[in-house]
């Protein structure tokens, strides 16, 4: 072989033995991206059987938008406001251009008069900073995090007019079972699966969330079980990102 060629077969064995390195990441997000895709491809097959259809959903989102938005605006209204500190404020940025979201399209809220420490609406941001400081700071990104992917997905709406279209019963509310809830936790799981496979960064910050100090396990109804949720967090980071857990 001449010395070229040795150097040309050298640089396609080194080329090939880093793109087979890259590859079991690679596999591992196209196969929880194909999951989550037929699960949710499920979800709205069954709501089929209710009458609610995608096209729908979407079709309310567009013509019935003013109704939405007026609704959380009210929430916003009525909401004991509490200036974020400047601090914050820069997290909150840095966070959405890590995930390439324009944060110019979300209104950044900060309140102080419930438990709920951060939730997103399709338009805005709400942060009880008193209780989202008392989280580890890595979870604190997770978090934020995991808010961009309802913003992006418009999670808050589909609720809205999903729920809006069946109108369900408390008892129906209260069944984990109940399609309604099934969907909700569908898109909880996409929020903290999209916000984890990003970035081993915010993958620890997942596991940091979930760690038992952190938050009390739920009763599984609109959210996952903790439980649960550290099992896909724990899977993505060692599949994904290929990482130990950092404690
Ligand atoms: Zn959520």
């Amino acid at each position: 072989m001449t010395k070229k060629l040795i150097i040309k077969s050298n640089i396609i064995f080194f080329a090939l033995h880093a793109f087979s390195t890259l590859l079991p990441a690679q596999n591992s997000i196209q196969q929880i991206l194909n999951e989550l895709a037929h699960e949710e491809q499920q979800l709205w097959k069954e709501l089929e059987r209710l009458k609610i259809t995608k096209r729908m959903i979407s079709l309310c989102q567009k013509a019935r938008m003013h109704e939405y938005s007026t609704c959380r605006k009210e929430i916003e209204n009525s909401a004991t406001k509490k200036p974020l500190s400047q601090s914050l404020l820069e997290l909150i940025k840095k966070v959405f251009k890590h995930y390439a979201v324009d944060i110019k399209s979300v209104a950044i809220i900060g309140y102080s008069d419930t438990k709920q420490v951060i939730i997103a609406t399709d338009f805005q941001l709400f942060i009880n900073e008193d209780e989202f400081l008392k989280f580890h700071p890595a979870a604190q990104e997770f978090l934020i995090a995991h808010e961009i992917q309802h913003i992006v997905h418009n999670d808050d709406s589909v609720r809205y007019f999903i729920y809006n279209q069946l109108s369900p019963t408390p008892e129906q509310m209260n069944d984990p079972e109940y399609i309604v809830n099934r969907f909700y936790r569908f898109q909880e799981k996409r929020a903290d699966m999209l916000a984890a496979i990003h970035d081993p960064h915010y993958a620890q910050g997942n596991i940091k969330l979930l760690e038992p100090c952190q938050c009390q396990e739920t009763s599984g109804i609109s959210h996952p079980k903790e439980s649960q949720r550290m099992a896909w967090a724990m899977d993505i980071l060692k599949t994904v990102h290929q990482q130990p857990l950092v404690t």
